[in-house]
């Protein structure tokens, strides 16, 4: 099959159009961008409940960003499969996308690299989803921090204006495909149902970002952002909020660096998405006990704060972070 004159720009957790790495760099280099997301069956053929929040809410943003795109006079190309199998197939000019840390993600971006290199394709991928990643903020030995304090500091001492600017997209949107609206796939056609959840809007609310270091521990009140939502699959951007942060508030800033953390960690410690990061809590001796379990995710235990947590979780799909540390603990 021919090659295609398009460049594909692959939206995974970064479904916003404006300051999105990967997209600038797309939209800059190449004369005509088609977007595109692939519902994975790789990972969707996993979850066994098909009411998923996660599902609905992505279905939801795609559905948002592809308003947007069709304002724009281009369209989002929304397709359901296994990815290393579609771009086998698909024959773009050249695949752009955001960096994804999760070992599944790492192992078939590195696949589908290598297929569409054989096909003199070229695969380009940015960091967008975090301020520091992989090797940015390591000890002077250059080995990765396990303990936050000693990172958040260096993490501060490197931050500068550089990190937090904006990626203007929109200086470039008439590189993105002139389209006609394309379709978009239900939620029952890729297998799922819509849920019940009620998603937090994509809105900095500044007030509880100042009070923040006052609220934040008081699980009855509204004191943190409920942005977490926004910042897993990308609907807002994190140099914006670490910008706002910086501004506003060292607390909150000190939240967004441990999420940076994690993903560090989870880069260079990969096996922790099964594992313990301390080895010797592998060896702990569990209860393991089904009807305590099932009491414990039901929120019937008889611990009123316990259950409290795991009731607004099922309910809601959100527990407050307080209320996360004491049932977990
Ligand atoms: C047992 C347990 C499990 C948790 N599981 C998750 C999880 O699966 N996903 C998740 O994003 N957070 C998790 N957290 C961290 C934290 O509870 C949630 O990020 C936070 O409650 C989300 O609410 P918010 O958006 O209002 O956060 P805010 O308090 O407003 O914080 C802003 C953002 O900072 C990040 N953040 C805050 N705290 C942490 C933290 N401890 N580690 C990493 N990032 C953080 C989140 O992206 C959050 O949206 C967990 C905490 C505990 C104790």
């Amino acid at each position: 099959m021919a090659k295609h004159d398009t460049t594909l720009f692959w939206f995974r957790r970064d479904l916003r159009i404006t300051d999105n790495a990967g997209l600038y760099h797309a939209l800059k280099n190449e004369s005509k961008v088609l977007p595109i997301f692939i519902f994975d069956t790789e990972i969707l053929n996993q979850l066994d409940d098909k009411h998923d929040k996660r599902v609905d809410f992505i279905h939801q943003s795609l559905a948002k960003l592809k308003g947007e795109l069709e304002q724009l006079g281009s369209s989002l190309l929304v397709l359901h499969g296994n990815p290393v199998e579609i771009y086998s197939i698909l024959q773009p000019k050249a695949v752009y996308c955001n960096h994804d840390y999760e070992p599944y993600a790492i192992d078939r971006d590195f696949a589908i690299k290598e297929s569409l290199a054989k096909q003199d394709i070229p695969f380009h991928s940015y960091k967008d989803q975090v301020i520091f990643e992989k090797l940015e903020v390591v000890k002077d030995d250059g080995s990765p921090y396990t303990v936050f304090t000693p990172y958040s500091k260096k993490w501060k001492a490197k931050l500068n204006n550089f990190y937090l600017r904006s990626y203007l997209t929109e200086k470039y949107f008439s590189k993105l495909i002139k389209i006609a609206p394309l379709p978009f796939p239900t939620l029952e056609e890729i297998g799922f149902e819509k849920t019940n959840a009620v998603f937090p809007e994509r809105k900095i609310q500044l007030k509880i970002i100042e009070s923040y270091h006052d609220t934040r521990n008081y699980p009855a009140v509204n004191g943190t952002s409920r942005l977490s939502v926004h910042l897993r699959f990308g609907t807002m951007s994190i140099r914006k909020l670490a910008s706002i942060a910086s501004q506003k508030n060292e607390t909150w800033l000190n939240e967004l660096i441990w999420r940076d953390f994690y993903h560090m960690i989870l880069w260079h410690f990969p096996q922790v998405v099964t594992q313990p990061f301390k080895p010797a809590y592998g060896f702990v001796e569990w209860r393991n006990n089904e009807s305590e379990f099932q009491a414990w995710c039901e929120g019937k235990t008889g611990y009123p704060i316990v259950d409290a947590g795991m009731r607004e979780l099922n309910e809601t799909g959100y527990m407050h972070n307080r209320v996360r540390m004491i049932v977990a603990s």
